[in-house]
């Protein structure tokens, strides 16, 4: 099916972008007319995408984060989330809630849940030592009653 809308932004791996992250992709969701809670899910499930790119895909180093969206018609949004950084041995294991590599104590092991609640859909894609692709889908439902 072809998108109605689409966008795509690039930014360093840098903690200060996780709010550009979240900013821009709420911008081009607005322009669908969802919920504020609609809006609310789907910003922080881009927050725990793009925080995963940061702090695992790349950890101590610098790197691009893409940032993918489309509108499709019937208000289904699918957004990925992409880094080019150390990828996912084992993706299964890695969406388990609890599931963390971090060993200080800093993180819960919960962004893949959290994505998972909010978004209607998530996929993982990742190769070792290339990067990691997350994504995610939500049907707007402010859009679809209109149909
Ligand atoms: P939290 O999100 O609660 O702060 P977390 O980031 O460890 O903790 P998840 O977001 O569920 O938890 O991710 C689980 C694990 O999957 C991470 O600990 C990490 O090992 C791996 N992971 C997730 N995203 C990436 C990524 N983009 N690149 C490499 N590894 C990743
Ligand atoms: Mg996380």
């Amino acid at each position: 099916m072809k998108a109605e809308n689409k966008m795509r932004v690039s930014f360093p791996s840098r903690s200060v972008n996780e709010a550009l992250a979240r900013t821009v992709t709420a911008a081009f969701v607005a322009s669908a007319d969802p919920t504020v809670d609609e809006l609310c899910d789907i910003r922080t499930a881009v927050s725990e995408a793009v925080t995963n790119c940061i702090v695992h895909g790349y950890r101590d180093t610098i790197g691009l984060v893409y940032i993918t969206a489309a509108m499709y018609p019937g208000g289904r949004v699918v957004i990925k989330v992409r880094d080019n950084g150390c990828g996912i041995e084992d993706i299964r294991q890695a969406m388990e809630p609890l599931f963390t590599t971090c060993t200080t104590g800093e993180r819960a092991g919960l962004g893949f849940a959290v994505m998972e609640e909010l978004m209607d859909k998530v996929r993982v894609h990742s190769v070792p030592g290339k990067g990691t692709t997350v994504t995610m889908e939500r049907k707007l439902k402010s859009r679809s009653k209109n149909e």
